[in-house]
């Protein structure tokens, strides 16, 4: 079955160039302008991915990602405008799953669409009780984390980050989101410490801790974790 994406976007000359370059790909497409039509036709059509323009006529795109996370776990790729950035982390925030900033590119726009349906698309079906990525092994059942099948000391906090980000893979995942679930919500104010830990955690995965392959900063947002 065709993959279903709506677009939920004023712009109409950005709208049309989702649209054929996701058409090309062999999706189908369904079109909104604001956030009221775009709930209709979320609620009505199902969609397996939402691209959503953050500056909409009748409301914020935020608001819709609160409205659609009630009841739906599909992928929602954000459009923001550079002027934008705490829009942009508010989206996140309320879960959002990757963003664009305009103007993009269409391979740009393709390979994280991608992404994300290839995320969608496993997340429950594998039951696997390991990540592999590079040389490491993370082995959620033992809360073990392999190099070379030499072990590598994590400290509980660095563990738990680097679960929460590898399990969630191609998703941006904000500062906050981080803080909430590894360190708990009376922290959620100090990215200080996820920085620290972070740079901590690379020294340990990454090949070259200055320049890491897996565990990427998305400059004030966040963290991504690419396999
Ligand atoms: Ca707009």
């Amino acid at each position: 079955m065709k993959t279903r994406i709506l677009i939920i976007e004023d712009e109409k000359d950005i709208r049309r160039f989702v649209r054929m370059a996701l058409e090309d790909e062999g999706h189908t497409i369904i079109e909104a302008d604001n956030v009221r039509r775009g709930l209709i036709d979320a609620a009505s059509r199902r969609p397996d991915l939402v691209v959503l323009d953050l500056g909409l006529p009748d409301a914020d795109g935020t608001d819709f990602i609160r409205d659609f996370r009630g009841w739906s776990t599909s992928p929602i790729v954000v459009l923001s405008a550079r002027s934008m950035e705490a829009d942009k982390v508010a989206a996140l925030d309320a879960g959002a799953d990757d963003y664009l900033v305009k103007p993009f590119g269409v391979m740009e726009l393709l390979a994280r669409v991608r992404a994300q349906l290839r995320r969608h698309g496993q997340a429950g079906l594998s039951g696997d009780a390991c990540i592999v990525f590079g040389t490491i092994t993370l082995d959620l059942a033992r809360h073990m984390v392999l190099r070379d099948g030499e072990t590598v000391h994590l400290t509980p906090i660095e563990y738990r980050l680097l679960a929460f980000l590898a399990t969630q893979p191609d998703r941006v995942i904000t500062y906050r989101q981080l803080l909430n679930c590894v360190w708990g919500a009376a922290h959620s104010e100090d990215v200080h410490y996820v920085r620290v830990h972070m740079a901590n955690l690379r020294k340990k995965i990454e090949d070259q801790a200055s320049q890491p392959r897996h565990l990427l900063t998305e400059v004030g947002v966040g963290y991504r974790f690419v396999g």
